[in-house]
């Protein structure tokens, strides 16, 4: 069965086409600038060339439309017709506590990831249009949501509550709730499947860091804790996001710069961390590790700051595990960059931790980067959330 796996923002649409069988990419692709001038459509069949049609995309209908007609194109398309796509799997950003797992989608799921949207606003709603506009165009074939969210939801109370009064936990549901969920869980798996494990009787800590970055404790399989929180604001520094702050330094920096609430999100959401901190220098990792290894300060007290932050996360999870047998690194940091796992690991020599300097320069593959036979082991796992939505809406639809 092919699967379509969406995912929708709020101006742009990724998507790929995989065989669920044999798990293989059939075709790719990415709407970009929906709703804004200057919008186009990106589609690659694997195998050929990419092709860049630039064309009005006025709403998410007319990008799914586009999507769907590169996909049954006689020239360059890779299905005959819209019946050889047997499912959608859209990506959802925020499940809240109603959901634990994947589902299928009908109406009341629908309505109950639009009673989500609070705690997700610039990500559920265009979520939803994506289901939508699937909806519209494809009224027959079945859609699963696969949740950010769903695989965090097996923290206990004490990881995922905050110190504040419960009763904002009762009447707002105020509480840790943790993203990245589907390539934690994705990363996690594959790293029992490397290490030749079982799944459940490990305990792993699992760094994503890409522009956005959170790490997670799983242990038997299942999260015990995750850096990011009630948003994704919380946990790691980040591409542009501040992560863990004290929260009195909102009020501080509201008098000092006179501005409204919405101004101190504005410079925590998008003008902090390893933007911020490395002075606009950039949030894109190739650059400042450019300016690391050229000696520049900004550089070299951005990137420490970075791993110093993700070194304390990993120290805490094999805390709150009692230990742990695995680190992976995953996401377009984690996974490209030698530098990043060495100033990290480079901290991690109470868990026995030594790094191959050979296998720390691999890329795309799923290796064991640590020399140490025992002790903790490190891995790189290149993570795949797209085959991990097609895997889980195949399991619900089939
Ligand atoms: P992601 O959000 O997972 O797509 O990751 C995006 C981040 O990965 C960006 O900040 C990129 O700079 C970073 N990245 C991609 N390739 C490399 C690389 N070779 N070395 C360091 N960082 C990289």
């Amino acid at each position: 069965m092919n699967i379509l796996v969406v995912n929708c923002g709020s101006s742009s649409l990724k998507f790929q086409l995989i065989n669920a069988e044999d798990e293989t990419l059939i075709a790719k692709g990415l709407c970009e600038r929906i709703g804004i001038d200057g919008s186009r459509i990106v589609y690659q069949k694997i195998g050929g060339e990419k092709e860049v049609n630039e064309i009005p995309m006025p709403d998410h209908t007319t990008a799914i439309e586009l999507v769907l007609k590169a996909l049954t194109n006689e020239k360059s398309g890779v299905v005959k017709s819209l019946s050889e796509i047997g499912a959608v799997g859209h990506r959802i950003v925020h499940g809240g506590e109603k959901f634990a797992s994947s589902t299928k989608i009908d109406e009341q799921v629908i309505q109950a990831i639009e009673a989500c949207s609070e705690l997700a606003p610039l990500h559920n709603p265009a979520n939803l249009i994506g289901i939508r506009a699937c909806q519209k165009l494809m009224p027959d074939t079945p859609m699963a949501a696969v949740f950010d969210t769903a695989f965090h939801q097996t923290m206990p109370q004490e990881a995922f509550l905050y110190g504040i009064p419960y009763e904002y936990y009762e009447k707002y549901k105020i509480r840790r709730y943790g993203f990245h969920g589907t390539s934690h869980s994705y990363v996690s798996r594959r790293a029992a499947v490397t290490l030749k494990k079982k799944y459940e009787d490990l305990k792993i800590i699992v760094c994503h860091l890409g522009n956005g970055a959170s790490v997670s404790a799983v242990e038997k399989g299942k999260c015990i804790d995750t850096s990011m929180g009630l948003t994704p604001l919380e946990g790691l520094i980040m591409g542009t996001r501040s992560g863990d702050i004290d929260p009195a330094i909102m009020e501080f920096l509201a008098h000092k710069e006179g501005l409204d609430v919405d101004g101190v999100m504005n410079i925590l959401n998008k003008r902090s961390r390893v933007l911020g901190l490395s002075d606009n220098l950039s949030s894109d990792f190739r650059d400042l590790e450019d300016a690391y290894i050229r000696g520049e300060e900004s550089g070299v007290r951005t990137l420490k700051s970075f791993c110093y932050r993700v070194a304390k996360y990993i120290g805490a999870y094999a805390a709150a595990m009692n230990g742990v047998d695995a680190v992976c690194f995953t996401a377009g940091v984690g996974e490209n960059s030698p530098l990043i796992r060495e100033l990290v690991c480079e901290k991690l020599g109470y868990l026995g931790i030594e790094l191959d300097e050979t296998a720390n320069h691999t890329r795309g593959e799923e290796i064991v980067i640590s020399k140490n036979e025992t002790g903790t082991q490190v891995l790189i796992i290149p993570t795949n959330e797209e085959l991990a939505i097609a895997r889980e809406t195949y399991a619900l639809v089939k």
